[in-house]
């Protein structure tokens, strides 16, 4: 296993491409059989920051991580936002079931989509995610991550149960003053919340067919998209850049690895 190590002075964008085929919310069933076969970590208690930063050098090792997206994810607890009876899994690099039908993004796709967004022409001159809409609040993880890294957050979740519960582990951990508490909204993300916009950074936790009108429209200028959507060759990261020159808009769209993400659904239940 990879030891703690500092974080080094200077901060470089990830920009290696992964390979593998990221499965960051397999079926409910498979997460639940692979957590039941986790070791539980031995040595250090949860609530320690080392246990967090032992997973984070396990990410770093790989090479493939932006060191400000990896300096958020080691200070956020990630074993607060699962059941207790799951908390000693969550520092492994997997999904993990979070009630609803639905699970919590494994860590290192977590890093691996704020990496993209970093990489963005606006983030990069900013050096802030800025003004964040996040479609699929979920257990609320990856909102507290990207609260470290923006100026703004706006998660929509359409699930009331998750929608509510994301905001109770949000409340029990306390971020630092200096950072923006996420603003939850339980409601269709496929509509965005113009309100809330127009977004530096969209980043959607669900997969779907498309990116949905609203989200092209609600992001602004020099801003940055990431999201799982259905190509060619099934479900891939699609990343979109709002380019304006000269008054005018441009889409630029790329496609990255296949992945597997939870389907963006409809309405609210
Ligand atoms: N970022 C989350 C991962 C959540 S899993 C975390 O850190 O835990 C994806 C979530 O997207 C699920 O909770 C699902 O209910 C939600 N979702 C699916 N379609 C949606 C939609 N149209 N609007 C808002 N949330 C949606």
């Amino acid at each position: 296993m990879a030891t703690a190590k500092r974080f080094p002075a200077s901060l470089k964008a990830a920009t290696a491409p992964q390979r593998e085929l990221l499965m960051p919310q397999r079926h409910l069933r498979q997460a639940t059989a692979d957590a039941a076969k986790l070791v539980r970590p031995s040595g250090t208690g949860l609530d320690s920051g080392a246990v967090r930063e032992r997973m984070v050098s396990r990410l770093r090792a790989e090479g493939k991580f932006d060191e400000r997206v990896l300096a958020a994810m080691a200070m956020v607890p990630r074993h607060e936002f699962v059941d207790s009876a799951l908390a000693a899994q969550a520092y492994e690099d997997t999904a993990l079931p979070i009630g609803h039908g639905q699970t919590i993004s494994k860590p290192s796709v977590v890093g691996h989509m704020l990496g993209l967004l970093f990489a963005g022409q606006g983030a990069q001159q900013r050096g802030s995610l800025g003004r964040v809409l996040e479609i699929g609040t979920g257990c609320g993880y990856q909102a507290a991550v990207i609260a470290l890294l923006a100026r703004q957050v706006t998660s929509i979740e359409r699930l009331q149960g998750l929608h509510e519960k994301a905001r109770s582990h949000l409340q029990r951990i306390a971020l630092q003053r200096s950072h923006p508490a996420p603003r939850l909204i339980w409601g269709d993300g496929r509509v965005g919340h113009a309100a809330s916009g127009p977004f530096d950074s969209i980043i959607a936790a669900a997969g779907g067919e498309d990116i949905p009108p609203a989200w092209l429209e609600q992001l602004a200028p020099g801003g940055r998209l990431v999201a799982p959507t259905v190509s060619g060759r099934g479900q891939v990261l699609v990343v979109l850049d709002h380019l304006r020159e000269g008054g005018v808009s441009r889409w630029v769209r790329s496609e990255h690895e296949a992945v597997l993400f939870v389907p963006l659904k409809s309405g609210v239940v």
